[in-house]
């Protein structure tokens, strides 16, 4: 097949994220990748700056990562997790409850995707209402802007404008939303962030089971950066009302914020956190859904006398395997001083773009480096510009970011990351 052949094809019969089979995006054919690179099919050669959606943290064909995949390969690809158990899942996991989550939290479900993993953080809480007795709390509370997944439930814990919970109508179950807080990560925090939720709780707490939120930073519904004293907050009221708290650190996990979870930003713990992307280290799909022995207990007590899931892929090997290394390579490395040098080099880069007339503001935290545009980008014409300038970015929106696999790109791949994004963002046309 010729590379025109393949484009073709897939033009005509694949489906790609959020993107219409009528009048598609354009595609590009990636060949191969390799640390920071993608290498298209004509040779072409891009700088990522997207980590293949927040997940690829080591870059791409990683000797460690492909190591690990092979050898285990060698042993078993999968066996059912029903009955069964072996090393790669009980060794990520102990990984994971030893280095990685908050001391408490160390009860863990595997589950197959990072919507699945929030599918199963609110059966969960639901679980656990039901068993302590609380049938009536069958709803959520979450802030705008947010995103947790594009299932069922965690859809109607989106944003319910950009999540188009209109279009769905009453398909989707109805939930609570406050808006996000105003104060920024390093704004001047300000108790009245806190009222919409208290006011909330306080006339429907009875009827919601759990918080659901991304800790700090919101990622898919808006590249936003609260303040941390909000999460604080929300631990305090959710104590009050029965109600848990779901931290959803399924793009923040793993350093991406300059702490090994956006957690660690704050002074407290969730009830439940959801991992995903980078756990892998974005070799392949796996997830992990972590709770306290309280509530695993209160679930198992009540009338199901279990959990109700177990996908069929649960705990893969293959996928647990790949995990371990990943994380085992971030822990071996210096990655608070990567992640740092980052954040410094995406300030020095975006600050100036960010007195440029189609850009309404500016920032960045840890490896994550985000230009608001004052209206809706134009992927057609601006991805081509990206490609041209040898760098992978995909905008979304009114939103041009950047976050880089940090674990691996040299200082010359990121300058030369950041040439390209600034030359685009530069000749950015402006209304006036
Ligand atoms: C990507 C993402 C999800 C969904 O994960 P998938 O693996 O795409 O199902 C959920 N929550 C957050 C915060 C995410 O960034």
């Amino acid at each position: 097949m010729t590379t025109e052949q393949l484009l073709q094809w897939d033009r005509t019969h694949l489906w790609h994220p959020y993107t219409s089979t009528i009048d598609p995006l354009p595609v590009y054919p990636v060949a191969r990748a390799e640390g920071a690179r993608i290498v298209l099919e004509d040779g072409t050669t891009l700088i990522d700056g997207m980590s293949s959606w927040w997940s690829a943290i080591h870059g791409y064909n990683h000797p460690v990562l492909n190591e690990a995949i092979r050898r285990q390969t060698a042993e078993m690809s999968h066996v059912m997790f029903g009955g069964l158990t072996h090393r790669p899942a009980v060794e990520l996991g102990r990984l994971l409850v030893d280095e990685v989550l908050p001391s408490g939290i160390d009860r863990l479900f595997y589950a197959d995707s990072g919507s699945v993993s929030v599918e199963v953080a609110l059966k969960m809480a639901l679980q656990y209402q039901i068993s302590r007795g609380e049938k009536g709390r069958t709803k959520f509370a979450t802030i705008r802007s947010g995103y947790h997944g594009d299932t069922w439930h965690a859809m109607s814990v989106c944003d319910p404008v950009t999540g188009m919970h209109g279009l769905f109508g009453t398909a989707l179950p109805i939930q609570f939303f406050v808006p996000q807080p105003s104060v920024a990560f390093d704004g001047e925090w300000d108790e009245a962030c806190l009222a919409p939720m208290r006011d909330l709780l306080e006339t429907h707490g009875g009827e919601i089971a759990a918080i659901i939120i991304e800790p700090i930073v919101q990622g898919a519904g808006g590249m936003y950066f609260y303040h941390p004293e909000y999460l604080n907050g929300l631990r305090a009221l959710a104590d009050r009302h029965g109600v848990l708290l779901i931290f959803d650190e399924i793009a923040t996990g793993f350093g991406r914020t300059g702490k090994l979870l956006a957690t660690y930003h704050t002074a407290i713990t969730p009830d439940i956190i959801c991992l995903g992307k980078a756990l892998t280290g974005g070799y392949m799909t796996l997830s992990v859904t972590a709770t306290t022995k309280a509530i695993a207990d209160t679930i198992c007590s009540g009338e199901a006398g279990c959990f109700m899931h177990g996908p069929t892929f649960m705990a893969n090997p293959l996928a647990c395997a790949v995990a371990h290394a990943s994380v085992s390579l971030l822990l071996s490395q210096p990655w608070q001083e990567r992640v740092r040098s980052i954040e410094t080099r995406l300030r020095e880069a975006l600050t100036p773009l960010g007195g440029h007339p189609a850009v309404a503001k500016e920032r960045c935290l840890g490896a994550i480096g985000v230009l608001e545009m004052r209206e809706p980008v134009d992927m057609k014409r601006l991805i081509p510009l990206f490609v041209k300038e040898g760098v992978w970015i995909r905008p979304f929106g009114r939103l041009v970011y950047v976050m880089p696999p940090f674990g691996i790109i040299s200082d010359d791949e990121l300058d030369a990351l950041l040439r390209g994004l600034t030359n685009v963002i530069e000749h950015y046309p402006t209304n006036d």
